[in-house]
């Protein structure tokens, strides 16, 4: 059956179905505009969250939280670092996401800051206000990770671990971000979520496209207050979840061009 929506696919894939969402990234104002857009409303609502106790942006704090030390939480990936070089990478040599090429992009240690992020970093750290980040990066590239953040002007703490990668000893950290939300939670008052994916907020993430619209719009009154999210259309479970998994590319590509709405 899959085979009858693949006419046509290689000349589909000949033009690559991020050159638009890499475009955009690179070289529009707007991209540029709604990053410094977010984290200066993020900074806003940060100084508000300061001052009112009973605020959290985490949805697994609970109990007694109300005199923890305060702290944001961050994602790193289209969140503090960005990675579209290495999605154009991707792009020159006609492939897709593979863990090699990830490896190099990564050891590299040469992504630049996503507009808008280190003075919001800066500020709130000179608030007081621990900055964690959750990535699911993995525990062997935290050092080339460090790097990087370091040679953009965010130096992590000795003394405390601020970066929780996935498979972290000695937790052993699952790709779901709510058990790490849930530990720093239990530690800190947390202030802000900011990501660029809707796993960095909230369990669910990796269900059905119409699933996942409904779980955003159950927290319309978190977006833009505690929970800020910045733009990625290059890549996230907004795109996996389209397909399923076992599909091949070719495969997935013409199941995707059967999801356009058209009009009629
Ligand atoms: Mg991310």
């Amino acid at each position: 059956m899959l085979l009858l929506f693949c006419v046509g696919c290689s000349k589909v894939r000949d033009s690559h179905e991020l050159l638009h969402s890499l475009l955009w990234m690179h070289t529009s104002a707007e991209y540029h505009t709604l990053s410094v857009m977010t984290y200066q409303q993020a900074g806003d609502a940060l100084d508000r969250a300061l001052l009112d106790r009973r605020a959290t942006a985490s949805l697994e704090q609970t109990g007694d939280f109300q005199h923890l030390p305060p702290a944001v939480i961050l994602d790193l990936d289209e969140t503090v670092l960005d990675n579209s070089p290495f999605e154009a990478r991707l792009m020159a040599q006609r492939t897709t996401f593979n863990q090699p090429m990830w490896e190099q992009w990564v050891q590299e240690a040469s992504a630049q800051a996503v507009p808008g992020v280190l003075d919001f970093i800066a500020a709130a750290r000179k608030k007081g206000v621990t900055v964690f980040f959750v990535s699911n990066r993995r525990a062997h590239q935290e050092s080339s990770t460090r790097r990087n953040l370091e040679k953009l002007g965010i130096p992590l703490p000795t003394d405390l671990d601020t970066l929780l990668l996935e498979g972290e000893s000695p937790f052993r950290w699952p790709p779901n971000k709510s058990s790490r939300r849930r530990y720093l939670a239990e530690r800190y008052r947390i202030l802000l979520l900011i990501g660029d994916d809707l796993g960095d907020f909230v369990d669910g993430a990796r269900d059905k496209p119409e699933q996942r619209i409904a779980l955003a719009g159950h927290h319309d009154h978190r977006w833009g207050r505690s929970w800020f999210l910045l733009p990625n259309p290059m890549y996230g479970t907004w795109e996996t979840s389209l397909t399923p998994p076992s599909l091949t590319e070719a495969q997935k590509l013409s199941f995707k061009l059967l999801l356009l709405r058209e009009a009629q």
